[in-house]
């Protein structure tokens, strides 16, 4: 039997509509709305769509999203300024910098001024940190919403073994943290694991966080596994995710599709850690 494929678009959007009733009480108690501000430097065009998404999707939630596009030879220390600046800004609950940046800019070094109760992305090492000791934080947006994929199938996470495939800084680590705080078995796999397809075959949650388009075939996966692929993968003007599709969903129980799987999450998160850090200091 087919995989049921995780409906992410419509998942996300419950998630949403539950932001926007959020976001209207807290502008109804504390006199303003919530405001997230958005740095963009240079003309990246997937940098700008994704910038462009984030902005509507922060409108239709009733949040106030102001954007910052600077020049692509704008030097490192007018970006930090700007943050500094947000960071005491009362107006301002959330700054994002959207990634990439320019190569002459060192993206932690810029990310560190965020102040960690702002960091909506959830990547300064404050946050980073408190994720890993299981202290509340803005966690990051990708695994977040990896987890309230996971957890629409009603398949409980708790004593399974899952194995995240990837371990930057941004998914495969703070994914195998979240993962580990719903009491699964975690097993974290990279590009120096000795035989992989042994390990992702013992995978009854499966995330995939590689980007090389459909890498994990049918044959590297469990029967009636949960497979999340976060890949997003454009070749030739189509995207692809990390795990070939056809393949995986004649032999998972259940599947994300890319596009419409963990992508609307992962804005449905930033939207919520914005809505949360208004919440908390207000
Ligand atoms: P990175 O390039 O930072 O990390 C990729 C990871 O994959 C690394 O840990 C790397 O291992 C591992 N890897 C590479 N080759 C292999 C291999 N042959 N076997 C096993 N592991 C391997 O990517 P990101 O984590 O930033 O992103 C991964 C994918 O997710 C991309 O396609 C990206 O576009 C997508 N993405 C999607 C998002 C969404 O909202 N849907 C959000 C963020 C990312 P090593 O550490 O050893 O190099």
């Amino acid at each position: 039997m087919k995989a049921t494929t995780i409906d992410g678009k419509a998942i996300a959007a419950k998630v949403r509509a539950e932001l926007k009733e959020r976001a209207a009480t807290f502008a109804a108690t504390a006199g303003r709305k919530v405001g997230l501000a958005v740095i963009l430097v240079g003309e990246n065009p997937a940098s700008k769509i994704y910038v462009r998404n984030k902005v509507t999707a922060c409108e239709e939630a009733g949040i106030v999203s102001s954007a910052y596009h600077l020049p692509a030879d704008t030097p490192e220390c007018k970006v930090t300024e700007l943050i500094e600046q947000l960071n005491a800004d009362k107006h301002t609950d959330g700054i994002l910098v959207q990634l990439p940046l320019p190569e002459h800019m060192d993206e932690k070094r810029v990310l560190s001024h965020i102040s960690p109760r702002k960091d909506v992305d959830g990547f300064h090492a404050v946050n980073a940190g408190n994720l890993l000791l299981g202290n509340g934080c803005l966690a990051a947006c990708t695994p977040q919403g990896c987890i309230e994929l996971i957890k629409s199938t009603g398949v409980r996470i708790a004593g399974k073994h899952a194995v995240v495939v990837g371990r930057s800084n941004i998914v495969g680590k703070p994914m195998a943290m979240l993962l580990l705080q719903n009491d699964a078995t975690v097993t974290v796999a990279h590009s120096k694991t000795a035989d992989l397809k042994s390990i992702t075959r013992q995978a009854d949650i499966l995330v995939v966080a590689v980007g090389k388009k459909e890498f994990i075939t049918g044959d590297m996966i469990k029967p009636d596994a949960v497979v999340i692929d976060v890949g997003m993968n454009r070749v030739d003007g189509k995207l692809y995710g990390d795990v070939a599709f056809e393949q995986a969903a004649d032999i998972a129980s259940f599947i994300t599709p890319v596009p419409g799987g963990v992508g609307p999450m992962t804005i449905a998160m930033l939207l919520s850690n914005t809505v949360t850090a208004a919440e908390q200091h207000a």
